[in-house]
């Protein structure tokens, strides 16, 4: 049965379907007032090939996913041959990522890497629409 209880994101955590890791992600959200989205995913469909799991639980829909900070995700490039003065290179290049991966079984997802820290300040402003108090630097 579904829990009122969010699992906590950390490595090793387990998630027995998609909806458990939304609804963990969106706790996470909520409590430490960052946003994350999915930068990278690989559905069950794609991954069973690679994998060579034979009895995937549907409800995982990913076998792999990344959740990155809406401030990250910009990948560097990496020919970084000397200074770029034109760059602005306080864009925030944020390196928070959140992998998980589906477990050898097949049966669940589990956090593999969380990258947890932030590169900028965080604001209960930015969960909220209704008023934007501006940047804090
Ligand atoms: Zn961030």
């Amino acid at each position: 049965m579904a829990e009122a209880m969010a699992t906590k994101l950390e490595v090793g955590a387990i998630f027995h379907s998609y909806d458990e890791v939304d609804f963990a992600i969106h706790d996470y959200q909520m409590r430490n007032f960052v946003q994350l989205y999915i930068r990278d995913s690989r559905t069950i469909s794609n991954g069973t090939r690679r994998a060579r799991i034979k009895n995937f639980n549907q409800r995982l829909k990913y076998s792999e996913i990344t959740f990155a900070c809406v401030h990250g995700g910009r990948k560097y490039k990496s020919q970084s041959s000397g200074v770029r003065p034109n760059q602005k290179t306080f864009l925030m290049d944020c390196p928070v990522s959140l992998k998980m991966r589906v477990s050898p079984d097949g049966q669940s997802l589990f956090v593999k890497s969380f990258q947890e820290q932030h590169n900028h300040s965080i604001s209960q402003v930015c969960m909220c629409n209704c008023e934007v108090k501006g940047w804090e630097a």
